[in-house]
């Protein structure tokens, strides 16, 4: 670029100096050439025309006998005022006819018959015609007396003028070689104070153009490219900033559009996915970056892609779908780009767990109904038999009572378990505390003793090892507790045995309570923990079970990042381990 642009400097240069020294040599030539032939005219005016006591003589010495010779005296003595020299200017005597007679210098060969030699014999009057082109200048004087008659005439071929003139040409050629030296190095100088600022601008463009804004453009002149560089620096540190609001922002958009929990899909309107976020392959259970993967195997059979771009803003095409096991709402509208591309944005929203906490919700609410039926209805028919005041004898009234109280304590209990599990669903304040969790595996153990008396069980406890302080909601967790033990006592037949065992691992304590109970199929073992959830629902209902201990225990658990554990053989018995942090702290 830089010898582009000098090359272009020295061009012009040089060029702007050959057309000057060209027209001031040509004003120059033309000038000294007319003012010769002016001053030439000018001599012969004031010699032949104005000083009459010359012409006089001119006159009387043609009207001699020997004219020729006496003009030819006269003209000698005034070669000096005509400029005569013998060689460029002379003068002649010509007669009448224009024949040479006397002179300067003898003419080589014949005088020429120049246009005033026959316009002086023609009409018998000086004649000065000039003719610039010509290679000389001329007058032509007829003088006459008596008889006779003569041409005066004087020729100045313009060889002086001619050498003045080639002297002057070369003068001008070695001033163009000068000029023309000059001019190169000017160029050299010009250069360096224009092509070297604009090289560093184009290296400065060419780095800010990869995206390095690391260096400013030195330089801090008052001129123009001084003014040029600032500006530039300015521009190069506005653009920074923008690129870098740009990034941030693209980055923020591009970590929200990957971490969003709905599905979002762009499709070009020749239907090639252009975007997609994690969220959309997981739901849908595809990937989406294959160039195979297009609108027409994602959503075309459930919608054409030309209805959805005829859409106009805000309207949009909404559906619900059950793709791979997953419940979509899928919502698609098309969107227009800045280049009038555009096409098909999806939004999908994955409605499976909400489905299936409906689905959830609707079952807990008819296991409540059906479960707080069950005593009402035992509880009506009874007072109603009561009530009809039939013959009822006092042993079985006693007993219809028994059932009727019996029944309300149940309904009360599944109310209070309802409230238990209610509350945890709310996080209902929990009380965190430092307690001794051998000393509630211990209370826990005492308040089952007469139970297990009462079913003839055999209860044992054994500590393993000496038990930290734990952390925790002291009442809830002794609920727990005592539900896993109570279980053990009420699913294990007369005259077996519960083992409770408790210690510390680590990080955690534990409680494992085996019995040699009844046992739990294996296939119910995963649902044992639902609401309302019961394996033998004739004998836990017998035994004062709602089917709602073990959820209630496990909500409990979960919130102070503890597990239970089962293990469970049937007919033979089952062990339930609860494993609670040391320093729990609520999730
Ligand atoms: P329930 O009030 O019916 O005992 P839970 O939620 O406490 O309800 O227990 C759910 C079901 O798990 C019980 O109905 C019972 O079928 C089974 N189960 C729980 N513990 C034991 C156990 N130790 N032995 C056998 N079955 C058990």
């Amino acid at each position: 670029m830089k010898r582009g642009l000098h090359t272009k400097l020295m061009l012009i240069m040089l060029l702007l100096n050959l057309s000057l020294m060209t027209v001031v040599g040509a004003f120059l030539i033309r000038g000294v050439l007319r003012f010769y032939q002016n001053e030439f005219y000018k001599q012969m005016h004031s010699v032949f025309s104005e000083d009459q006591a010359f012409a006089g003589d001119l006159r009387a010495a043609a009207a001699e006998a020997d004219g020729a010779k006496k003009l030819d005296e006269i003209m000698t003595k005034k070669s000096s005022s005509l400029g005569i020299n013998s060689d460029t200017r002379n003068y002649y005597i010509l007669d009448g006819n224009g024949q040479y007679l006397y002179g300067s210098s003898k003419p080589v060969g014949t005088l020429e018959a120049t246009p005033n030699i026959l316009a002086a014999i023609a009409t018998g009057k000086e004649s000065y015609k000039s003719n610039s082109t010509a290679s000389y200048m001329d007058v032509a004087l007829p003088v006459s007396g008596e008889n006779n008659k003569f041409i005066i005439y004087i020729r100045d071929d313009k060889q002086t003028v001619q050498a003045l003139n080639t002297e002057l040409f070369f003068i001008i050629m070695e001033a163009l070689i000068i000029s023309l030296v000059i001019s190169v190095l000017l160029s050299f100088l010009l250069s360096k104070t224009l092509v070297t600022p604009i090289e560093r601008l184009t290296v400065a463009a060419e780095r800010v153009s990869k995206g390095d804004f690391t260096e400013k453009i030195a330089g801090e002149t008052r001129d123009e490219i001084g003014i040029l560089n600032r500006t530039f620096n300015n521009m190069a540190s506005k653009l920074r900033n923008t690129l870098n609001d740009i990034e941030k922002e693209r980055n923020k958009l591009i970590t929200v559009f990957l971490h969003m929990t709905d599905g979002v899909v762009a499709f070009s309107q020749d239907g090639r996915v252009m975007h997609s976020n994690p969220s959309a392959e997981r739901m849908l259970g595809r990937s989406l970056g294959n160039d195979w993967v297009n609108f027409g195997n994602v959503f075309g059979e459930f919608v054409s892609m030309d209805d959805l771009l005829t859409l106009k803003y805000p309207e949009y095409a909404e559906f619900e779908r059950n793709i791979k096991g997953r419940d979509l709402e899928i919502a698609l509208a098309p969107f227009s780009g800045y280049d009038e591309q555009g096409g098909i944005l999806a939004v999908i929203h994955d409605v499976t767990q909400q489905k299936k906490s409906e689905q959830l919700r609707r079952e807990f609410v008819a296991n409540v109904s059906h479960e707080l039926r069950t005593p009402i209805t035992n509880i009506r028919s009874y007072a109603e038999t009561l009530s009809e005041g039939g013959e009822i004898p006092p042993e079985m009234a006693k007993s219809f009572l028994k059932v009727i109280v019996n029944e309300s304590d149940r309904m009360a209990k599944i109310v209070q378990d309802l409230l238990t599990l209610s509350r945890l669903d709310a996080e209902a304040n929990f009380n965190f505390e430092k307690f001794s969790f051998a000393a509630s595996v211990g209370s826990t153990y005492d308040s089952m003793l007469l139970e297990a008396k009462k079913h003839n069980l055999n209860l044992s406890l054994n500590f393993e090892g000496d038990l930290p302080e734990i952390t925790g909601d002291r009442a809830r967790i002794e609920q727990v507790l005592l539900n896993i033990l109570s279980n053990a006592v009420r699913y294990t037949p007369e005259g077996g045995s519960v083992n409770v065992r408790a210690g510390h691992d680590g990080e955690n304590v534990w409680m494992s309570v085996q019995d040699t109970g009844i046992g739990i199929p294996k296939e119910d073992l995963p649902r044992i923990f639902d609401r309302f959830y019961r394996v033998d629902k004739a004998r836990s209902r017998a035994s004062g079970g709602t089917g709602l201990g073990l959820s209630i225990a496990m909500d409990i658990v979960r919130k102070h990042n503890g597990s239970i554990n089962v293990e469970s053989t049937l007919g033979k018995g089952t062990t339930m381990t609860v494993i609670l942090p040391i320093d729990a702290k609520l999730s």
